[in-house]
């Protein structure tokens, strides 16, 4: 099965749970291509040696480059462990990301119950063929990825 492009972001109450999460399912996560937005990148790779694309902090865009690439149809599934207790600077992009993800049928994981089922999945493990939505053209060729 080829690798699927899973981004990780998590909120600054919300990171020791990814931490603990990803550590968990290290195993699963590792084959895949794994990116996240910088802070959470960081954490990441620091503590758990995977190897991440970091994007910029949330706060700063990392939020609307993972959004971008959701829309390029470059990221297959996004495990985001926002905060629900506090406001955040950038709720706008938060809004953004979340929205973009529901548009282009992105299975999404907003806590760890939700992230449990999707990697325990067997669709996760046998491959999934996403839904795309006919939401018109889009210049696939333009979009080849770069990295
Ligand atoms: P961070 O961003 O990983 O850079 O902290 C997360 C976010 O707030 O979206």
């Amino acid at each position: 099965m080829p690798a699927l492009h899973i981004a990780l972001v998590a909120h600054d109450n919300k990171k020791s749970e990814l931490l603990e999460w990803v550590s968990y399912n290290k195993e699963i996560l590792a084959p895949h291509q794994l990116y996240a937005t910088g802070t959470t990148g960081t954490m990441l790779e620091r503590e758990l040696g995977l190897r991440i694309h970091r994007f910029l902090s949330g706060p700063v865009g990392g939020d609307q480059q993972i959004g971008g690439r959701i829309a390029e149809g470059r990221i297959d599934m996004l495990i985001f462990f926002w905060d629900p207790l506090e406001p955040q600077p950038h709720d706008p992009d938060v809004k953004a990301l979340l929205r973009l993800g529901a548009l282009w049928n992105i299975p999404m994981a907003s806590n760890i119950a939700t992230a449990d089922f999707i990697v325990t999945s067997p669709l996760f493990s046998n491959g999934y063929e996403r839904r795309i939505p006919d939401l018109g053209p889009r210049d696939w060729d333009a979009l080849k990825p770069d990295a």
